[in-house]
């Protein structure tokens, strides 16, 4: 186990903010660019370079797009055993890098491979995780990590230090944070690491990976979301907003109520316990504007909320409200854009 004693590593020894380059099928997830762009505003605050951390086989083609995005340095681990992911091969070479490397900070998505992935790190290398973050800052006086997420069923927003130990070590919700601009001119410096990894390190065996059908747009990627929610009243109603959400070029999102009623499928979920959006338009159709629903949409460009209760808590954050039934608004709206399109 390669285990930090921070009898021998002093907090000066810990330098860089690490982001771990998810990728799967060669493919670099989207929140790996929001942590670059996060990352590289901690790391110019603390004046220490950002490095991201790939693993996986035949990967290396994937730097120069890493480098692009703002790392200034790539640690790449490749290897068969390496290929698909597995918590005891990635866990193993990640915490082996940290203890060689000793990053101040480690920067991990809140995908479903960085929550089990993260924790892991984390006891691996004796320090302590901060899960699901939804903003990081460094503080202005001791240059610690602040790390903030949603507390107590979303009603208090807790910000966290990890004063004692090294790396500080946050995931971080995808879709939360700015994705970083690509610049052709960055170049940056990377090094190969030799993972030594064995078959017997890894007590799975990935037999098969079946895919879920997926929505043609994932929901974090979409310009235009049209969300349904408890007053929809059925599931029908949603075929009503997934023509809506086609003829303005969207995809349908949902509440949690939604959700739970069996109506749609959780990958549509918007929220704490869903998915973080900021489209460039978000159109809440029977939403009622629960604090755990606007924590993942309220940074969406522009909001239109549709609720018959003018006093709907949805039309706090929303820039145009329409009170009224659903039923009788959206079915017009669509004439409209019809006879538009005539
Ligand atoms: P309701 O609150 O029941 O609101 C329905 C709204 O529809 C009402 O405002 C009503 O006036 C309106 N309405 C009814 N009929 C019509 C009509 N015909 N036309 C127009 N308006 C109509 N929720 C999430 O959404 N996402 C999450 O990720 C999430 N995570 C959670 C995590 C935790 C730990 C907890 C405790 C809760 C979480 N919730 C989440 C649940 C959240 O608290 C709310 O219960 C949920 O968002 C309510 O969904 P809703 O707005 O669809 O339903």
């Amino acid at each position: 186990m390669a285990y930090i004693d921070s009898n021998t590593n002093k907090f000066e020894d810990f330098k860089g903010v690490w982001v771990f380059a998810e990728q799967r099928e060669g493919k670099i997830m989207p929140v790996v660019y929001e942590l670059l762009g996060e990352a590289r505003k901690i790391a110019d605050k603390l004046n220490e370079k950002v490095a991201a951390v790939l693993l996986g086989n035949n990967v290396d083609r994937l730097t120069e797009d890493l480098i692009k995005h703002g790392a200034d340095k790539v640690y790449i681990a490749e290897d068969e055993n390496l290929e698909s992911f597995t918590t005891d091969g990635y866990s193993k070479v990640i915490s082996n890098l940290i203890s060689e490397y000793k990053p101040e900070i480690v920067l991990i998505g809140a995908t479903h491979i960085g929550r089990d992935l993260a924790p892991r790190i984390a006891a691996k290398s004796g320090t302590g995780l901060t899960a699901d973050c939804t903003n990081l800052e460094i503080d202005d006086e001791d240059g610690k990590l602040l790390m903030t997420r949603p507390a107590f069923g979303g009603n208090i927003m807790a910000t966290i230090i990890c004063p004692n130990h090294r790396p500080q070590m946050s995931t971080v919700r995808p879709g939360v944070m700015k994705k970083a601009e690509k610049d052709d001119t960055r170049t940056g410096e990377v090094i190969k690491y030799e993972p030594n990894i064995k078959e017997e390190d890894i007590r799975t065996q990935i037999i098969n990976v079946i895919k879920k059908a997926k929505n043609d747009v994932a929901i974090e990627d979409a310009d235009i979301i049209v969300t349904g929610g408890r007053g929809l009243g059925n599931k029908e109603g949603f075929e009503l907003l997934e023509k809506f959400a086609k003829k303005i070029g969207g995809v349908v999102g949902a509440s949690r109520a939604a959700v739970d009623n069996g109506w749609i499928d959780h990958s549509h979920q918007v929220g704490q316990t869903g998915t973080t959006v900021r489209p460039k338009l978000y159109i809440a159709c029977g939403v009622s504007g629960a604090i755990q629903h606007v924590t993942g949409m309220k940074d969406s460009d522009f909001i239109v909320a549709i609720n018959k209760n003018k006093d709907a808590p949805i039309f706090k954050v929303a820039d145009i409200g329409i009170v009224g039934d659903l039923y009788n608004i959206v079915p017009k709206i669509i004439e409209k854009l019809d006879k538009m399109d005539e």
